[in-house]
C-alpha cells in the first residue's frame, strides 16, 4: 500500500527515476530476537524490528508498536509513512518505526518491562538522540518510553533524555505530548469544517478506536461542540444518536479491565457492532484504531462525507478510489495524525535544550504548524484538482526528493 502510494505520486510529480528507486527502499532494517523470562519461569523469544526508512531530512523518527500482527512489512510501511509525515509538516526528521510481535494483553507489566528493556538493548546499536528517536505507538505509552530511556541511560552511565519521546513528564517528557495526536486530529477536523463553512455544532462524528488517539480526539471534538454519536474499541462499539457522554466513557476506561469499553452502560446508549460503527450515518468518520479498516469490501457502505484518518493507513488505495467516486473527502493520516510527532519534536528540542515550555506555548506551536500544513495541502489539492492525500504526498515526496538531490547519492 505504501509503495503503491509512492508510485502514484512519483508519476504525478514527474519524480526523477533515480530518486524514486532510492525512496522505494528503507535505508536500514533490523530484526532482533528478544528472549524474555516469563513470570511462570519459562523463556519466550519474541521477534522485534526497527526500520529506518529515511534519514535524508534529519534523524529518523517513529513509534514502537506491541501487537500480535507486527511484521517486518508492516513496520517498513509505517516507517515510510513517518518519512512523509515529518516532511509534510516540515519538521527536521526522517522516518522510522519499530515493533515487537507479542500480545501485551496476555503479559504482566513485569514481563512487558523485561521485554522492553531487552528489545531496547537489541536495537541500541542503531538508535540514538541524533540518529533515530523512538516514540509510543499501539499498545506502548509513557511507561514504555521511560523504560527505554532508563535502559539506554544505564548503559551510557548518564541520563539520556533525547533518546526517546513520549516519556513521562517527570522524566523529560513534554506537556501536551499524550494528547498531541488527538489534538491534531481535532485541529484537522475543525480546519476541514471551516474550509467547508460547516459549524462544529451541526456536525456528527463516529470514532473507531478509543485509545490514545481516538479517546483524546473524541473528547476534544465534543468540547468544541461536535456530537460524537458512536465510538468503538476492540471490545465493541457504542451508539447514542443524541451524542455520547465522552467524559463518562473516559472515566469508565480509566479503571475497566485492559482499559476497554466492554461492559459500559448508560441510558440512551446502545451497543452496536464494530462494522455498524464504520457505516454510521455521520458527517465525519475518524478511524483511530489500526490500518486496513476501510477496504474495497466495505467502502461503498460508508455514509460519512468526511474521513479524518487518526490511525496510520486505515484506508486501502482500492477503498480510496471508491470513496473518491462517491465524493468523500479524506484527510490523510500523514497530515491528520501528525500532532503526535510534532509535539515529539518539541519534546526532543526541550530535552536537548534542557529548557521546558509551558502547555500554552506547546499547544499554540502545535496549532500553528498543523494549520499551516493543512492549508498548504488544501491549497495544492484545490490548485492541482487532486485529493488531499495526493496533495500531501506531492508536498512530502518533493521535499524528501529535493533534500536527497542536494545531498547526492553517497559516495
Ligand atoms: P492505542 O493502543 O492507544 O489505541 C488503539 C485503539 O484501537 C484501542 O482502543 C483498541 O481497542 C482499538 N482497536 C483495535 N482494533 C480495533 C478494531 N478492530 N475495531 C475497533 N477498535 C479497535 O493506540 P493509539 O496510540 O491510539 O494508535 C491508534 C492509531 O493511531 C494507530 O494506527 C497508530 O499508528 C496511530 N497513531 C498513533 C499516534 C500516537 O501518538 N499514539 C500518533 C500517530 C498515529
Amino acid at each position: 500500500m505504501a509503495l503503491k502510494q509512492l508510485d502514484t505520486v512519483a508519476q504525478k510529480i514527474n519524480l526523477d527515476p533515480n530518486i524514486h528507486t532510492v525512496l522505494k527502499k528503507p535505508e536500514r532494517e533490523l530484526t532482533v530476537s528478544v528472549p524474555v523470562l516469563m513470570d511462570d519461569g519459562h523463556t519466550e523469544v519474541f521477534t522485534g524490528h526497527r526500520v529506518q526508512y529515511s534519514s535524508v531530512r534529519g534523524p529518523c523518527k517513529g513509534g514502537i508498536r506491541y501487537h500480535p500482527d507486527v511484521t517486518l512489512d508492516e513496520v517498513k510501511a509505517l516507517a515510510a509513512w513517518m518519512t512523509w509525515k515529518c516532511a509534510v509538516v516540515n519538521i527536521p526528521y526522517g522516518g522510522a518505526k519499530g515493533g515487537v510481535r507479542c500480545d501485551p494483553f496476555k503479559m504482566s507489566t513485569e514481563e512487558i518491562r523485561r521485554m522492553t528493556r531487552r528489545y531496547t538493548v537489541m536495537i541500541m546499536p542503531i538508535i540514538g538522540g541524533r540518529r533515530d528517536i523512538p516514540a509510543p505507538d499501539v499498545n506502548t505509552g509513557a511507561d514504555t518510553m521511560g523504560w527505554i530511556m532508563d535502559t539506554v541511560s544505564m548503559f551510557e552511565g548518564r541520563t539520556v533524555l533525547d533518546i526517546v519521546t513520549g516519556k513521562p513528564i517527570e522524566l523529560g517528557g513534554s506537556l501536551g505530548r499524550r494528547e498531541a495526536t488527538g489534538r491534531g486530529v481535532m485541529i484537522s477536523s475543525l480546519q476541514l469544517l471551516k474550509k467547508l463553512g460547516k459549524d462544529p455544532k451541526d456536525t456528527t462524528i463516529a470514532v473507531q478506536g478509543f485509545g490514545n488517539v481516538g479517546s483524546v480526539g473524541a473528547d476534544l471534538l465534543s468540547k468544541e461542540g461536535c456530537k460524537i454519536i458512536a465510538v468503538s474499541d476492540v471490545s465493541g462499539a457504542f451508539y447514542n444518536p443524541k451524542g455520547l457522554d465522552i467524559l463518562d466513557m473516559l472515566k469508565y476506561v480509566k479503571t475497566s479491565k485492559n482499559h476497554l469499553l466492554e461492559g459500559y452502560k448508560k441510558d440512551g446508549t446502545e451497543q452496536i457492532s464494530n462494522e455498524e460503527l464504520l457505516f454510521s450515518d455521520v458527517d465525519v468518520l475518524i478511524p483511530a484504531a489500526l490500518e486496513n479498516q476501510i477496504t474495497d469490501k466495505n467502502a461503498d457502505k460508508i455514509k460519512a462525507k468526511f474521513i479524518v484518518e487518526g490511525a496510520n493507513g486505515p484506508t486501502t488505495p482500492e477503498a480510496e478510489k471508491i470513496l473518491e467516486d462517491k465524493g468523500t473527502i479524506v484527510i490523510p493520516d500523514v497530515l491528520a495524525n501528525s500532532g503526535g510527532v510534532i509535539v515529539s519534536y518539541f519534546e526532543w528540542v526541550q530535552d536537548i535544550q534542557a529548557f521546558f515550555w509551558d502547555l500554552d506555548q506547546i499547544n499554540a506551536s502545535l496549532e500553528k504548524i498543523m494549520i499551516n500544513s493543512f492549508d498548504g495541502v488544501w491549497s495544492l489539492s484545490q490548485k492541482e484538482k487532486v485529493d488531499m492525500r495526493m496533495a500531501a504526498y506531492m508536498i512530502a515526496v518533493t521535499k524528501v526528493a529535493n533534500a536527497l538531490r542536494q545531498r547526492g547519492i553517497f559516495p
